[in-house]
């Protein structure tokens, strides 16, 4: 079911779980800023979601309270993972669900990577 985008944020939600390491996850990058694992469910040979480690539900929510270290740190985090996965060539996707409209399922901002294969043309 897609949240509601302007929920507070709900400290129980399964990223916030992951980001204790109260669930485990395939973890590829863990900094200050961001933490990157693998989707449990992958919809491209590599599919990888990138999360803050602050407490944002969504990009609004990031862009309006999160410092411009934070916001600086998780932006560069996104480009490190995608340059450690050997994606800057020949490319990949980035994604962000966002709310009811843009499907988001879990109420953590998050940033999926998707690589690994040529990608179809996106459609809404
Ligand atoms: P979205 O909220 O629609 O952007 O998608 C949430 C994504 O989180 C989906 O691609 C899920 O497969 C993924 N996901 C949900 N739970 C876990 C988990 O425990 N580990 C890794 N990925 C997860």
């Amino acid at each position: 079911m897609p949240i509601d985008a302007t929920q507070p944020y709900d400290p129980g939600n399964i990223f916030a779980k992951i980001l204790r390491g109260e669930i485990p996850c395939r973890e590829v990058y863990r900094d200050d800023w961001a933490l990157a694992f693998h989707d449990i469910n992958p919809q491209a040979p590599l599919h990888i979601l990138v999360i803050p480690t602050g407490p944002y539900v969504s990009w609004a929510d990031f862009s309006a309270n999160a410092s411009a270290e934070e916001i600086a740190g998780f932006v560069r985090a996104v480009g490190d993972v995608a340059r450690q996965q050997g994606l800057v060539e020949p490319g990949y996707r980035l994604l962000a669900n966002i709310g009811q409209h843009g499907h988001q399922e879990v109420p953590h901002l998050h940033v999926h990577i998707f690589g690994g294969r040529q990608l179809g043309a996106m459609l809404p």
